[in-house]
């Protein structure tokens, strides 16, 4: 469902973050990327939902080559594509309803519809009573529950995230990974980088290592493998 070809990712300034990768992630895989800082495990998440491209090598993603996806298609690309970000990226002077919901009116669905989707979902992630709230009035495992809302309000068939735990206590983390494990019992591919050892190696799933910019390791139930 997720392939990558021989892909090589050069930045416009020279640098060379990801060589020779070759990679297939199956339907309702759970993946753990890790890695140093700087090795490439971003650029690698980057180039599944198509916010980099590859300078050579193929990505096909559910059948599709990226390369040959029309401009026109890429928003129906991300809609299959929840991605959730460390530090969040809601939008402030929304409410957490709207944040959820924004996804939804984008594809023009009926206010009915809209309010019953994001209630339900808001209701997954245990967060219903703070539909009216701002995101800064929330503490950081919700803000987290609730961009996991957004990324899955379209009921995606893959989840990215990159270092969803990074910014929260422990106990938080571990609920963070909770959800993420529900999702993924109920279908959803996840492809998670971190650098949350205990995490990696308590709850044993797929491990890629990335280390300059190669695949390091592939393992079926890794390890994390670095000291932090
Ligand atoms: P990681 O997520 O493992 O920390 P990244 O994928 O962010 O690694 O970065 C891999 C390499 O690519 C690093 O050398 C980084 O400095 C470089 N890099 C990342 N993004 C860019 C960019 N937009 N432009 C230029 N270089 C970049
Ligand atoms: P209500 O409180 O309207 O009977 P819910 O309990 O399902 O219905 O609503 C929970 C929260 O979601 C409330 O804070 C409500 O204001 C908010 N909400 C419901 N629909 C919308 C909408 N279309 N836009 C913004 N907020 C909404």
């Amino acid at each position: 469902m997720i392939e990558m070809k021989d892909v090589e990712k050069r930045y416009p300034n020279g640098v060379r973050a990801l060589n020779g990768i070759d990679i297939t992630i199956k339907k309702g895989e759970f993946v753990y990327v890790v890695g140093p800082s700087g090795a490439g495990k971003s650029t690698f998440i980057k180039m599944m939902y198509r916010e980099e491209k590859p300078s050579s090598g193929t990505i096909t993603i559910n059948g599709t080559r990226l390369a040959d996806l029309k401009e026109k298609h890429v928003p129906h690309l991300r809609r299959n594509i929840g991605v959730v970000f460390q530090d969040f990226k809601l939008l402030p002077t929304l409410t957490v309803f709207e944040n959820v919901a924004f996804a939804l009116e984008v594809l023009e669905e009926k206010r009915t519809v809209i309010k019953k989707r994001v209630m339900e979902t808001l209701g997954f992630v245990g967060l219903k009573n703070k539909a009216r709230f701002l995101p800064d009035e929330l503490s950081g495992g919700e803000q987290q529950r609730i961009s996991i809302a957004r990324a899955i309000i379209n009921n995606p068939s893959v989840l990215i995230a990159d270092e969803p735990t990074g910014n929260l206590d422990p106990d938080t983390a571990w609920e963070i990974m909770d959800i993420l494990e529900e999702i993924n019992s109920q279908g959803t591919t996840i492809v998670m980088a971190t650098h949350n050892k205990d995490i990696v190696n308590t709850i044993k799933k797929r491990v890629i290592a990335v280390e300059n910019g190669r695949i390091a390791r592939d393992e079926r139930r890794g390890g994390y493998g670095y000291e932090r």
